[in-house]
C-alpha cells in the first residue's frame, strides 16, 4: 500500500526500543518499575528547571524516571522521532504542548471535528490566555491555508479525527504550516505509529493518548509528545516540570507492557473492524458507516496513501432515530460494552448525539455543521472494534440491532 518499512521491524522495537545492553542474570519479562518520587546522587543539582540539561541525572520523578525515560524511547523509536516525552494523559500532554509554543497574542488553527477536549480547551480556555484558535475543516487543506494568519504559531489536526473517522492530509497541511511560519501538530492517537508516521509525513510534533490502543487494556492513562530533541527537551523544561502533568512510573509500566502486543494487537484490531464495517455497510437500519480502511470510505484514497494499519475504530450512523438505537443497544449488547474511550482489547460502543456534540463541544454552525451532519446524521456510534472472535461480534450486533 505504502513504501514504507514493514510492520514486522516495529513489532520488534514495540518490545525492545530503549531496553539497553543485556545483562547475564537480570529479569527478562516485565521492564522494571521504578516506583520513586525522588532519587538520591552525589552531585548537586539545581532546584530550578532552568539548570535541567542532559547532563543532569534523575532527580525528581516529576523532570524524570527511568520507567518513563524507557516509554519515552521506546515511543521515540516506533515514531521515528528524536524524543518523546510522556504525560499523565492525552489531554495533558496536548495542553502542555499548545501553551509551550503559544503564547499572548498567538493564534492557533485546529481541526474543527477532534477530540471534544481539546475542542474545549481551544473554544474556552485559551482565549482566556490571550491565544486565539480557529477551527476549521482541515480535511480540507485550503481551509487551513485560508485560516493562516501572520501571528499563527501552530496548526494542529486529528486524523482520523474523533469521532466520525474523518481523515487530514499530512503531507499537504504540514506544507501550508511550513509556509505560513507555524508548525504542525497530529494527533495520531487512533492511527498508533503502527498505522502512520506523521513525522515522516512533515509533521513537528505527534501527539497521543497512550490510554487508547498504546496501552491498549483501559487500564492506565497517559499521554505522550514525540518530536525534534530540542523542541522536547523544551517542552519538559518549559511545560511538564511547572504544569505538572507527569505520568506516573505504575501507568508508565502498565503502559510499556499493554505495548508489547500494540503490534499484534492492531493487526486483529483492523481485520476485526474490515469484518464488522461490512456488516454494518449493508445492514438495514444502518445509515452509513465510516472506516478509512474500506472502499466506501470517502477518503479511502488519502486512507491508503498515508495509513499502513486502519486500526479498529469505525463510525456509523442510525437510518431512524439514533437515539432510541442507543438505548436499545446499550440494553441488548453482550461481547460488547455499551461504554466510553476506545483502542481497548474488548470492544466498547458509544452513541453521540449530534445536536449535543455540536452545541457543547464543537461549536459548529452553517456549512460546517452541515458537513458534520454529512457524516454524522443525528448521532454517531462509535466503535471499537475489539479483539473478539469475529463471529461472536457480529452476532452480538445482529442480535441487539434486530
Ligand atoms: C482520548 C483522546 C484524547 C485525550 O486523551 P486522554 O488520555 O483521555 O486525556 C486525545 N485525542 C484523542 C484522539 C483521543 O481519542
Amino acid at each position: 500500500m505504502s513504501d514504507q518499512k514493514p510492520v514486522s521491524h516495529e513489532a520488534t522495537l514495540a518490545l525492545h526500543a530503549g531496553a539497553g545492553q543485556r545483562h547475564i542474570g537480570e529479569p527478562a519479562s516485565a521492564p522494571p518499575m521504578m516506583a520513586t518520587s525522588f532519587f538520591t546522587h552525589p552531585d548537586a543539582v539545581g532546584f530550578s528547571a532552568n539548570d535541567l540539561n542532559e547532563a543532569v541525572p534523575h532527580f525528581y520523578t516529576r523532570w524524570s524516571n527511568p520507567t518513563l525515560e524507557l516509554l519515552e524511547t521506546r515511543l521515540a523509536a516506533l515514531e521515528g522521532g528524536e524524543a518523546a516525552l510522556s504525560f499523565a494523559s492525552g489531554m495533558a500532554a496536548i495542553c502542555a504542548l499548545i501553551l509551550n509554543r503559544l503564547g499572548s497574542g498567538d493564534h492557533l488553527v485546529l481541526s474543527n471535528v477532534c477530540y471534544a477536549g481539546v475542542a474545549e480547551l481551544a473554544h474556552d480556555i485559551l482565549p482566556k490566555h490571550g491565544i486565539a484558535a480557529t477551527p476549521v475543516d482541515t480535511s480540507n487543506p485550503e481551509a487551513v491555508a485560508a485560516a493562516m494568519r501572520p501571528n499563527t504559531k501552530l496548526v494542529h489536526i486529528e486524523t482520523p479525527a474523533n469521532p466520525i473517522l474523518r481523515l487530514s492530509d499530512v503531507a499537504a497541511v504540514a506544507e501550508i504550516a511550513r509556509s505560513g511560519g507555524a508548525e504542525l501538530s497530529v494527533d495520531a492517537t487512533i492511527a498508533t505509529p503502527l498505522g502512520m508516521k506523521p513525522l515522516a509525513l512533515g509533521a513537528d510534533y505527534v501527539v497521543h493518548s497512550l490510554t487508547k490502543y498504546i496501552c491498549g487494556h483501559g487500564d492506565a492513562l497517559g499521554g505522550a509528545v514525540i518530536g525534534r530533541q530540542d523542541r522536547i527537551a523544551a517542552l519538559r523544561k518549559g511545560s511538564l516540570i511547572h504544569l505538572g502533568g507527569s505520568l506516573s512510573p505504575f501507568a508508565a509500566w502498565l503502559i510499556l507492557r499493554g505495548m508489547e502486543t500494540l503490534a499484534p494487537r492492531m493487526v486483529m484490531h483492523e481485520a476485526n473492524a474490515r469484518r464488522v464495517e461490512a456488516f454494518l455497510a449493508d445492514h438495514p437500519k444502518v445509515r452509513s458507516v465510516f472506516w478509512p480502511g474500506s472502499s466506501r470510505h470517502p477518503q479511502h484514497n488519502l486512507a491508503a496513501r498515508q495509513m499502513r494499519n486502519f486500526s479498529g475504530l469505525l463510525a456509523f450512523s442510525a437510518k431512524a432515530d439514533g437515539g432510541a438505537l442507543a438505548r436499545r443497544l446499550a440494553e441488548r449488547l453482550q461481547v460488547v460494552s455499551y461504554a466510553v474511550s476506545l483502542g481497548k482489547t474488548k470492544s466498547l460502543l458509544f452513541y453521540i448525539p449530534t445536536d449535543d456534540i455540536l452545541r457543547s463541544s464543537f461549536h459548529l454552525e452553517g456549512e460546517e455543521a452541515c458537513s458534520y451532519r454529512d457524516w454524522a446524521g443525528d448521532g454517531v456510534f462509535r466503535f471499537s472494534v475489539g479483539l473478539e472472535d469475529q463471529d461472536d461480534i457480529i452476532a452480538d450486533l445482529d442480535q441487539a440491532l434486530g
